[in-house]
């Protein structure tokens, strides 16, 4: 039976590979840091992780996993409404509920299930989604689960989300769902005219801030801080993978009716397994750092403002971003790849896109900066790029 798919896959898997697209892992052997070992024992510094504060490997939440991990065991063994519901968790969405100034929270086991099952229970034919066409992966799979017509606007495009809410003006209710930050060029969502459209046109919003929260405004509370409307949208979903620990988790806050119904309604809720109490605790800890001192935002963001006003200066091309996403434009995609991989022999681990990730001809290295670098993490990653660049004429 086996033979005839087996070949199709092989194929498959050949013009997957000759496209030049076939991924391939790299194993780390080190934690999560800003400098890491693989597992031929070369070192090199991460400049593509989502490790934005720095707690991959933070002491204090390691201490508060090992913690729970005696007090509380390892697993639930359980869905959260039959016996998969601790303190922990629940003192996690309350955290998360204070962090973001909203009303309360539901966890999932990551955010690719948050988004997968937020839709489908709260919406359905009579009503209107309206979807920035850029969004997570995961926001268009939860999308595609619920019955609700869709809409889709062009990436950040106020005149076109106008022209769908017009068209949207027939459904009953109408819920705009945007990233805050869009990982490929790092741009924030302009939250203050999406919530502007919204009044005018009588719909809810929804924010992924998975690549925001931690990051984006002062005291990283994502965009609604970075727009000053904190509280104001109704749906705020993330995730514990990024700035908030890096380990799993995700989760829903907002208007409390809301996820009400999504602790009555929604399947990945009510048919997936609850987090591990150590992974809830090191939550816990992770808020309350954050809640008690703004270092590692203030750090995050001076290494942002230093790696982009230095890259400038050496005369790189770097997409506008108001996050911890640089976008290094190169265009061409041939020299996306070579540049990566010769950036890697220096030691500097960074990711090469190109079409179909980004858009034809808009090519890019993408730089992720982290409260764990160091200036000299920094400049050692300037000095690569500059290097690399003069070799193949990206900089003179
Ligand atoms: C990473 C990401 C997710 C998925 O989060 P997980 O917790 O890893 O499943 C969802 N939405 C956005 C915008 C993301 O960047």
């Amino acid at each position: 039976m086996y033979t005839k798919f087996q070949q199709f896959l092989q194929n498959e898997l050949t013009s997957i590979d000759t496209a030049g697209l076939y991924k391939r892992e790299r194993v780390i052997v080190s934690p999560q840091g800003a400098e890491i070992t693989l597992a031929n024992g070369n070192k090199a510094l991460n400049f593509c992780a989502n490790n934005y504060l720095g707690l991959a490997n933070n002491p204090e939440l390691i201490a508060a996993a090992h913690e729970a991990l005696d007090s509380h065991g390892y697993g639930m063994a359980s869905v959260r409404f039959i016996c998969g519901t601790g303190d922990l968790h629940k003192k996690l969405e309350e955290k998360i509920a204070e962090f973001f100034g909203t009303e309360d929270t539901i966890l999932y086991a990551a955010c690719f299930d948050a988004n997968g099952g937020v839709f489908e229970p709260l919406l359905n034919e009579e009503d209107a989604i309206i979807s920035d066409a850029l969004n997570h992966a995961s926001i268009i799979d939860g999308v595609r689960l619920c019955k609700a017509v869709r809409y889709r606007y062009a990436n950040a495009d106020m005149a076109d989300l106008e022209k769908q809410l017009q068209d949207a003006q027939a459904q009953r209710f109408r819920l705009i769902v945007t990233d805050g930050v869009f990982s490929m060029d790092g741009n924030v969502a302009p939250l203050d005219k999406i919530l502007e459209l919204a009044a005018k046109y009588d719909a809810m919003v929804m924010v992924d801030e998975s690549h925001s929260a931690g990051v984006v405004g002062q005291t990283g509370r994502g965009v609604t801080e970075l727009y000053d409307k904190k509280g104001q949208v109704e749906i705020i979903t993330g995730t514990l993978g990024k700035a908030f620990g890096g380990a799993i988790g995700g989760f829903t806050t907002g208007k409390k009716e809301i996820i009400d119904m999504l602790r009555q309604r929604s399947r990945p809720y009510l048919f997936s397994n609850s987090i591990p109490p150590l992974v809830a605790a090191a939550g816990v800890k992770m808020v309350e750092i954050m809640q008690n001192s703004n270092a590692l935002q203030d750090k995050l963001h001076f290494n942002t403002e230093y790696f982009i006003t230095k890259m400038k200066a050496a005369g790189f091309d770097i997409k506008p971003t108001k996050s911890a996403i640089c976008a290094v434009m190169l265009y061409d995609a041939k020299l996306s790849q070579v540049m990566a991989s010769k950036l890697q022999e220096e030691g500097i681990f960074v990711t090469g896109f190109y079409f179909p990730v980004v858009p034809k001809d808009q090519a890019r290295i993408r730089v992720q900066l982290s409260a764990a670098h160091e200036t000299e993490h920094l400049d050692k990653c300037i000095a690569a790029f500059i290097k690399v660049g003069k070799e193949l004429g990206v900089v003179s």
